[in-house]
């Protein structure tokens, strides 16, 4: 059917009366969303209107249809869009991309300009394969509407009730420090913490746990928790989970308990029910959730989780050159109390076993290396059919959080995930194909032969790449960088005459410049400051605000120009630096 010809629209975008100039509705934001971008593509002036009986497109919310899912019908001349409160808004911008609109980036989008604007019928109903979907790239953080615009819904974005919303948590992870604070309560119950290396570890700069065996924390977790979750009504997830150390509680009946359940995640589960179960009749719509994480990665043999308890795996200790399922390394896997150890697929799949909703946290980056080239692209789609297949219900994917984004094809990378975490099953080749030609024009052959070469290699050395090695990796001996160098000269020239597109080429090149002086030049002890310099202007020209997840980029330079590998002690656990939150 032909939507708009020569400027003239085929008719008016409706709404229901309740929707018509309400700035608080789903349905009045993605109308005009529709308005403005029909007119982008046409220059036919759509108006929204109030529903009427004449031919239009026709966008309401159908309380049939869950929260995200969408539907979009053709019938009899007119176009419905009907979804739940973030669905109708995913079901407008679906329809767009339909008829070829795409968003790339905030402020990369293609839109077609058409004299004659025509449209299939279409019949199609849309739902999420996981109910959370979740990424923290720096777009995503920063920009509400494109994170709706790429159907995220996760903690990292605050996103508006008029945008849809987003599932936040009450307290996010490693929250027991929030819920038992140490300063607290270290010099009169030292015995609430964990018990390591010989000592309750109850000194001001201790990295600590909580003694969970200890019935004392159960009313001080309550307490907390209950303060929590009346200061915000609306969070219905709260995280009761470890803080970011492996040093677990080795008290005599916490070590007995680990070992009854065969993973200590089982005395986690024990404890956390036990608050579950008295904060439910107060909060019955409150989910309580733990992480899954090192020590409690395992699942337990014994205590499941309550029906209000939920699981964060996370995908600590995996390699990412190769799917969950095919890597054959296992020199990492998360040791049991019983010795054995398993890596994270066999822990997925006991966990889909006894976890109703369970959730993964996935790790997209090297945090130690931000801008080092990390060569994960042909894991993503596998890693996510996997936790498909397992059950699993929501994924939040870690990735270089610097407020201003990084350099190793940040914004490609955001593009893909949100697909992905829609649809583990999209054609992601497509995608990628369309993402770069636009984005990088001209360059994007030498760009995806740049790719290809570093997945090539991790695939044909069967090299194990993991989230915290900062040993260089083979990937980026001199010798290839020597042939990526050259293939981006060749990007470089391609679009020497396309000023955004050569900025983009020169701001994914920084990824090799920042291999060759870091290895050849930090490290070496002999380096030329000049050169540093000269990296370090660039990457500030390019916004990039930090190069580790620890310290901010005036850190790192200065520790550089000192002849140090960090601006900040690299220690476990992450020790975060309070003042360099860009
Ligand atoms: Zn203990
Ligand atoms: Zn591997």
């Amino acid at each position: 059917m032909v939507l708009a010809e020569n400027r003239v629209p085929f008719g008016a975008i409706c709404v229901p009366e309740e929707d018509f100039e309400n700035n608080k509705s789903q349905v009045w934001f993605i109308a005009t969303q529709l308005r403005y971008y029909l007119a982008r593509i046409t220059i036919a002036p759509f108006e929204v209107k109030i529903n009427d009986d004449q031919n239009g497109i026709y966008v309401k919310l159908d309380a049939s249809l869950k929260t995200d899912e969408f539907s979009i019908k053709t019938k009899d001349g007119s176009i419905y869009i009907t979804g739940g409160k973030r669905g109708v808004i995913y079901g407008g911008y679906e329809f767009l991309e339909r008829l070829g609109c795409r968003f790339f980036t905030p402020d990369c989008e293609k839109i077609p300009t058409l004299t004659t604007l025509k449209i299939d019928e279409l019949d199609i109903v849309e739902k999420p394969t996981f109910e959370f979907r979740d990424t923290d790239y720096s777009s995503i953080k920063r920009f509400s509407k494109f994170a709706t615009m790429c159907r995220i819904n996760g903690r990292w974005n605050d996103i508006p009730e008029m945008l849809g919303g987003s599932i936040r948590y009450a307290l996010g992870a490693h929250s027991f420090a929030v819920l038992v604070p140490h300063k607290e309560y270290r010099d009169t119950h030292p015995e609430y913490f964990s018990f390591y290396n010989g000592r309750r570890q109850s000194v001001e700069n201790d990295h600590w746990q909580l003694c969970l065996t200890n019935p004392e924390l159960i009313d001080i977790v309550v307490e907390n928790a209950r303060k929590i979750l009346k200061e915000n009504p609306d969070r219905k997830i709260l995280s009761i989970s470890q803080n970011d150390n492996p040093y677990s509680c080795q008290c005599e009946n916490c070590l007995k308990s680990d070992a009854e359940e065969g993973s200590p995640v089982g005395t986690l589960i024990k404890f956390v029910n036990r608050v579950a179960e008295i904060l439910e009749p107060e909060f019955p719509d409150v989910t309580f959730d733990i992480l899954a994480y090192h020590y409690t990665r395992p699942a337990s043999k014994k205590t499941q989780t309550r029906h209000n308890v939920c699981v964060r795996l996370c995908a600590s200790c995996t390699c990412f050159a190769h799917p969950f399922d095919k890597c054959d390394d296992r020199s990492r896997a998360q040791k049991r109390p019983d010795g054995k150890a398993t890596l994270f697929i066999e822990d997925l799949m006991d966990w889909s076993r006894v976890c109703e909703r369970l959730y993964v946290w996935d790790y997209t980056s090297n945090f130690p290396l931000y801008p080092m080239p990390f060569p994960n692209w042909r894991v993503l789609k596998p890693n996510l059919q996997t936790m498909a297949k397992y059950n699993v219900k929501g994924v939040f994917e870690e990735a270089n959080c610097a407020y201003y984004g990084g350099v190793d094809f940040n914004e490609l990378r955001t593009y893909l995930i949100s697909k992905l975490l829609w649809n583990p099953d999209c054609d992601i080749d497509a995608h990628r194909k369309e993402f770069m030609e636009y984005f990088y024009g001209a360059a994007a052959e030498y760009l995806d032969e740049y790719l290809n070469m570093l997945c090539d290699f991790v695939e044909k050395e069967n090299y194990h790449m993991y989230i915290q090695d900062t040993k260089r990796p083979d990937y980026l001996s001199d010798e290839l960088l020597a042939k990526y160098n050259e293939l981006f000269d060749k990007a470089q020239n391609a679009v020497a005459g396309d000023g955004v597109r050569l900025m983009r080429v020169e701001r994914a090149r920084l990824s090799i410049r920042f291999a060759d002086i870091f290895w050849n030049e930090v490290l070496s002890g002999n380096y030329d400051a000049q050169k540093i310099n000269q990296f370090f202007t660039d990457l500030r020209a390019h916004n990039i605000s930090r190069i580790d997840e620890w310290s901010n980029i005036e850190r790192t330079y200065r520790a550089w120009m000192d002849g140090k590998e960090r601006g900040i002690v690299y220690t476990i656990p992450w020790r975060y630096d309070a003042e360099s939150i860009l």
